[in-house]
């Protein structure tokens, strides 16, 4: 349904145009995947393999939660509808360069059913290759930017150039927007989204 291009967090500016194809929800003002979580009440696993990156899932997790939304991520150990995780998938991974990206538990592009739910637990990574040395908040705005679309939000493309209050968590350049404007958090654009999803 999804190509891989739609999901994935690109690493430089270059890469940006793979991810901007046209799509039905593409004009949307607050684009979606089409698929998301049947409850607002979700819960979350932490699969992280240090605790550099367990507390920038932990902070990531409680930055939607604090927001004014609908729903609530709640730990768990089993499960989960979202697996917070980082894995070394090389400076490429079948042909794509990201920081980060959002996968169904066999590694490939999540996949929703008829009532648009999705058919896996969601498994949001990091990718260490590129993210082992970024700053905690750093982390932190790219599985912001990964739960997002867990939830069921797709990419934004602001133009280069836009002002930092125009822009959103969800931009498919958040890696490179968060060096230049510094957010770490959901923003007024991507909280209004999940909220016309849950
Ligand atoms: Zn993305």
């Amino acid at each position: 349904m999804k190509s891989w291009k739609s999901i994935l967090t690109v690493l430089v500016v270059s890469s940006a145009t793979i991810g901007m194809q046209a799509s039905p929800a593409a004009a949307a003002t607050h684009p979606k995947l089409g698929c998301k979580f049947a409850s607002g009440t979700m819960k979350w696993q932490d699969a992280t393999t240090t605790s550099g990156y367990a507390a920038a899932a932990k902070n990531a997790i409680e930055a939607w939660n604090s927001t004014s939304t609908q729903f609530n991520i709640n730990k768990t150990t089993s499960g989960a509808n979202i697996r917070v995780a980082n894995g070394n998938f090389g400076n490429t991974w079948k042909g794509l360069q990201f920081v980060g990206i959002t996968l169904d538990t066999s590694q490939e592009v999540p996949t929703c059913n008829s009532t648009g739910t999705w058919r896996t637990t969601m498994v949001t990574w990091w990718n260490d290759y590129h993210t082992q040395h970024y700053a905690p908040s750093k982390r932190q705005a790219i599985m912001v930017h990964e739960i997002g679309h867990a939830l069921g939000l797709a990419h934004v493309a602001a133009p280069s150039g836009s002002s930092c209050s125009k822009v959103t968590v969800m931009d498919i350049a958040i890696d490179r927007w968060y060096d230049k404007c510094g957010f770490w958090k959901p923003r007024p654009g991507d909280i209004a989204g999940a909220n016309e999803i849950y």
